[in-house]
């Protein structure tokens, strides 16, 4: 083993009750590599800070979850949830896995055409669709999720022009006991609504309604409104099927299954706390099991899974820049990354490991990043050891919506980085540099002078 760096020797209050440097483990472990790739080779290489994806993880965690499904119930489809990440290679996992694409923007729809998915395998949800875009997803006969009363109607109106007869789903929402309701996409079950625009787009004979679909919140706690979810929908076909005389194709679950990241507050580890895929499986597919569809009348059941597949599969690789005392005489360490491409920070306490060995004794601190704005703050309070200037740390289970809501604020977005199973390494989004943000700008003649 390599000498150990000297650390200086100092006082510190012992608190009483709180496990200190005389009453335990701290419970620290160094990460020096991840799928057995040096971290410090990868920020030799890439930079640092840097994104790192392991594809055996991703790989894993979704043969995993299509396990949990498809042992318990005979047609089970996954479609990769763009927004989660949308990098291309990301996608291509997923795929090559067999997921269908689940996009909620125009954008997010030609990058899944990008990406070779055929159009009737794209999922096309969200809010706000356009004309264009709606016609697009017709053309390729997509599955087109309608949120609302404005969108069945330029659906219908498209439908009149269009060879193809849209193939649509009725987005649900509803009451599923988890507080506060998510009522703001799609069409009520309670009061009627849902069963409203399902009748109204049957009873027009210009959609071809094949699917019904929920998606009841993200990082879900409890199986139990899945459960509630799953039979609300089945109710809605069931009744579709027996009071309009039209078979309903597949119920679509969406996603919202946790990841084992701790939720900011929460007193015990998420690894401890959230339910399984298998947990979450077993409710929803008992769920429509034993309903009262006949065998060859069963749904087929989509999934829409997001950061459940690839959270625990993304890293941040960063360096230590400083150490600080505050005010109060409570410790700081300053790190590269900041919020602005760790969104997840905000609602996550993120598991942050020193790289390289270290001594023994921790300390509390706060992690800031490098952005010069007071909420940019990546651990409020976590115990660490001496880290040095220069040292580097690794962020964990970081897959999900950083690389798709980090921002460009004040420092340039990191390279990401994909380990494959061989422990390859490959570049999958260079950098970016001060000429990649500057394409976009244009200076107007009269501002070209500048003295
Ligand atoms: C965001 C989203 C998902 C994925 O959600 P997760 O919580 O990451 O699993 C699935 N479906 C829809 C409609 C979404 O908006």
């Amino acid at each position: 083993m390599e000498k150990l760096p000297y650390e200086k020797p100092y006082i510190k209050k012992l608190h009483g009750g709180v496990m200190n440097k005389f009453g335990g483990r701290s419970g620290v472990q160094p990460v020096k590599s991840i799928d057995g790739v040096l971290v410090r080779t990868l920020i030799e290489n890439y930079g640092s800070p840097v994104f790192v994806l392991s594809e055996k993880q991703i790989r894993k965690n979704y043969r995993s979850a299509y396990r949990a499904f498809s042992t318990r119930y005979p047609k089970v489809q996954f479609a990769w949830s763009y927004k989660t990440n949308y990098l291309k290679a990301v996608c291509q996992i997923f795929h090559q896995e067999g997921s269908w694409a689940e996009v909620v923007s125009g954008f997010e729809y030609q990058k899944a055409i990008g990406n070779g998915i055929p159009g009737n395998k794209i999922i096309f949800n969200g809010p706000g669709k356009s004309n264009d875009e709606l016609k697009t997803a017709i053309e390729n006969d997509s599955l087109i999720h309608i949120d609302h009363f404005e969108e069945l109607n330029q659906l219908l109106a498209l439908s009149e022009e269009l060879a193809n007869k849209p193939r649509v789903a009725i987005r649900v929402n509803m009451d599923t006991g988890v507080y506060p309701l998510w009522d703001r996409f799609g069409f009520n079950y309670e009061n009627g609504e849902a069963w409203t625009a399902l009748s109204k787009v049957v009873d027009s004979g210009k959609l071809q309604l094949v699917g019904l679909h929920c998606h009841i919140g993200t990082y879900m706690l409890t199986t139990d409104a899945y459960g509630i979810a799953a039979n609300k929908l089945c109710a809605l076909a069931f009744n579709c099927q027996t009071q309009l005389n039209h078979k309903i194709d597949y119920i679509d679950m969406g996603g919202g299954f946790p990841s084992t990241n701790t939720l900011k507050g929460a007193y015990l580890p998420g690894q401890d706390t959230v339910p399984s895929v298998d947990d979450f499986a077993e409710v929803i597919t008992s769920t429509l099991l034993n309903f009262g569809f006949a065998n060859e009348d069963l749904p087929t059941l989509i999934l829409e899974s997001g950061r459940v597949l690839i959270d625990d599969a993304g890293y941040l690789l960063g360096s230590v820049i400083a150490n600080k005392r505050l005010s109060a005489g409570k410790k700081a360490l300053i790190v590269d990354f900041g919020v602005n491409i760790l969104f997840t920070s905000f609602w996550y306490e993120h598991q942050v490991s020193p790289a390289q060995d270290f001594m023994p004794h921790t300390e509390n601190m706060a992690i800031y990043g490098p952005l010069c704005m007071n909420i940019d703050v990546i651990r409020e309070s976590i115990n660490l050891p001496l880290l040095n200037p220069g040292d580097h740390v690794v962020v964990h289970k970081v897959g999900a919506y950083n690389m798709t809501q980090w921002m460009q604020f004040i420092t340039l977005r990191p390279a990401v980085v994909l380990i494959d199973e061989q422990q390859r390494t490959h570049l999958i989004r260079s950098n970016e540099t001060l000429a990649y943000i500057e394409e976009q700008e244009l200076v107007p003649t009269h501002l070209k002078n500048t003295k």
